[in-house]
Parts: C-alpha cells; sequence; structure tokens
C-alpha cells in the first residue's frame, strides 16, 4: 500500500517536473512571452493540478472537490478558472506555444463569444437533466443514495461532467489510455464515455474522445482559452456573479479608474476570453460574469492605478507604468 502510494508520488514528481520544465522552456525560448504574474499563475495552476490528483485518489475526494469548485465562488468568484483549473493550465501552455512560433492569435466575433457564453448555461442544463430524468425514469434503490452522492454514483453521476476540467494527465484510476501501467486522461474524455453509453452509442466513444482532444489542442493553438467558451463548470461557476441577489457575495472584484482610462484597448487585446467590458464600462466595480479575474488586463494596463484588484474592500494588486504598450501582442 505505502510502495503504492510512493510509486504514484514518483509518477506524479516526475509529470509535475516535466510540466514545469517544459513551461519554462518555452518562457524561456522566447523571451518577454511572460510577465512574473504569467510565472506565478502557471506555477499555482501546477500546484493545484498536482492537489487534484491526490484528492482524486480517494473517491471521497471527489465529491469534497466539487463542494469546493461550488463554493469557492462565493468568496473568490472565477478565481478558480483564472488560477487553478488544470484545463485551463494545459490550455495556457498551448498558446504559450503558439507565442513559441509567433502564430497571431485569434478572436471569435464579439457577438459570436458573448452567445456561447449564455449558451453554456444551455449546455450546463442539458447535461444535468438528461441523466436526471434518465434516473428518475430508472431509479436506483434508494437506502443508497447517501453513499451514491458522496461517490458521485448512480443519480449523481451526472455532476461528474463539473469535474470535467480537473481531470489531471495521468490519473490514479483505470484510465482511458495505458501505456506501460500509467493511465492516462484527459479533461471531459470520461464524460464522453459516460454520455455514449447513456445515449446507447458506444461504437462511437473512441472517435468522439479523440475528436474532443483533438479539437480542443487544435482550437487553444489559435482561440485562446477556446474550451472556456463553452465549459459547463465556467458556467456553473459564473452563475454566482449573475444573479442579482449573490452580486454581493465574491470578495474578489476588479475596479476601474475612469479617468485615469487613456482608452488605449490593451485590456481588451490580453484578455483570454474577450472580455470587453473592462474596456467599455465606466469606472467603478467591473468583474462580470465573463471575467476568470486571471488579471492578464491588470498586469498589462499600462496606467498606474487604473485597474485595481480588491480583495473585501482591500486592493492586493493593481496596475502599473512598468510595460510599454507597443511589447503587447
Ligand atoms: S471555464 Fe471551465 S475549462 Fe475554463 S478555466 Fe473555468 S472550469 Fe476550467
Ligand atoms: S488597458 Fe487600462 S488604460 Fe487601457 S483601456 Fe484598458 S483600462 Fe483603460
Ligand atoms: S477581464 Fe481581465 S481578469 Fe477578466 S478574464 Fe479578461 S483579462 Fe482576465
Amino acid at each position: 500500500m505505502i510502495m503504492d502510494f510512493i510509486g504514484e508520488l514518483l509518477k506524479l514528481t516526475v509529470l509535475a517536473g516535466l510540466t514545469v520544465a517544459g513551461i519554462l522552456v518555452i518562457l524561456i525560448w522566447k523571451k518577454n512571452l511572460a510577465t512574473r504574474v504569467t510565472y506565478l499563475r502557471f506555477l499555482i495552476q501546477v500546484a493545484a493540478m498536482v492537489s487534484v490528483f491526490y484528492l482524486f485518489t480517494y473517491p471521497v475526494w471527489q465529491f469534497i472537490v466539487l463542494i469546493v469548485i461550488l463554493l469557492l465562488p462565493l468568496v473568490l468568484g472565477r478565481f478558480f478558472c483564472g488560477w487553478l483549473c488544470p484545463f485551463g493550465l494545459y490550455m495556457d501552455a498551448i498558446t504559450l506555444i503558439r507565442k513559441g512560433f509567433k502564430v497571431r492569435y485569434r478572436n471569435l466575433p464579439d457577438k459570436l463569444n458573448k452567445f456561447l457564453h449564455k449558451f453554456r448555461y444551455v449546455l450546463l442544463l442539458f447535461f444535468l437533466v438528461v441523466p436526471f430524468i434518465l434516473n428518475v425514469i430508472d431509479p436506483p434503490p434508494a437506502e443508497s443514495l447517501t453513499l451514491m452522492a458522496l461517490v458521485l454514483a448512480g443519480p449523481f453521476d451526472a455532476w461528474r461532467i463539473l469535474l470535467g476540467p480537473v481531470i489531471p494527465l495521468i490519473v490514479p484510476w483505470k484510465g482511458p489510455l495505458e501505456i506501460s501501467k500509467i493511465y492516462f486522461s484527459y479533461p471531459y474524455v470520461q464524460e464522453v464515455i459516460y454520455y455514449s453509453k447513456l445515449l446507447s452509442i458506444e461504437v462511437f466513444t473512441t472517435i468522439m474522445a479523440w475528436v474532443f482532444v483533438a479539437l480542443t489542442i487544435v482550437g487553444s493553438f489559435f482561440l485562446r482559452r477556446v474550451w472556456c467558451r463553452f465549459c459547463p463548470t465556467g458556467s456553473s461557476i459564473a452563475i454566482v456573479n449573475r444573479f442579482r441577489g449573490f452580486k454581493w457575495a465574491p470578495l474578489l472584484h476588479i475596479y476601474k479608474d475612469e479617468v485615469k482610462c487613456t482608452k488605449c484597448g490593451i485590456c481588451k487585446r490580453v484578455c483570454p476570453v474577450q472580455v470587453t467590458d473592462v474596456y467599455e464600462q465606466a469606472g467603478g466595480k467591473i468583474t462580470t460574469s465573463m471575467c476568470m479575474l486571471c488579471m492578464r488586463c491588470v498586469e498589462m494596463c499600462p496606467y498606474e492605478d487604473c485597474l485595481k484588484v480588491n480583495f473585501g474592500g482591500k486592493t492586493v494588486f493593481k496596475s502599473r507604468n512598468w510595460l510599454e504598450p507597443a511589447k503587447v501582442e
């Protein structure tokens, strides 16, 4: 048992080391790709991925991770998306590779981007409602409901879709791909398998899984944070920011000083999910449900104190006059 644990620890240490080394090689290979905040974000994202791997070693921890994902936004808004999500880490790493190759990113038309942001809620509803209806038609034994809730089984199986983005590339269970007794997975591949079985289209499972992997990798190369435009987990987190009754809840916000803003447009260009509100809105609190609180706009805004990140009323990070607009991609 202890030897198994040490074996898993070694595997993951190697994976985390390779991930960090790969990211650093990309950053060093092409200078000026990142600022100190980008380094910090990568380190936190890798640490989060490693932690999630260990939490997932125990089935009940999946339930706890899910509760954390759902409750964290009450305090930190969508900080999870900007700083902790493993799928976000993979997409950010692909963005760095693209920058290394000097390929310019593409943007979606603003209207389509905003439409997709709303459409995510429909997707979330669909993925949660369909399994629920199927479970009502064929209900599980009632006495095991608590246990099933704790291990996300039976009628609670569908909630695993909210854990889709946090699936590490190496998993501590029998994953979809095995190489030398190491199991590999990828965000949402297990959901593709689950829904294929549910909808009795198992014959297409492998094809759909590989198509999803290929689309998100190629898509992320050209479109920053491509999956975040569709992600059901992101929409479940964003719900907190959408309802008026919950507007007070997150303590982490971005504020803008309208007087100091010169409308240079940098914040709009650097935002990985094309949030335009920081640029368009007048001063004050400008956090929206689309914003992942990655703070990229704050670090790149070239005017002192123009943008500020406040936590519980205290400024924790603010824009400075340290970057020339010409250096920004
Ligand atoms: S929107 Fe989804 S994939 Fe993107 S960072 Fe948030 S949870 Fe991760
Ligand atoms: S980067 Fe700063 S100064 Fe430029 S438009 Fe955005 S908020 Fe205004
Ligand atoms: S608006 Fe700023 S903090 Fe929000 S996602 Fe865009 S760059 Fe990140």
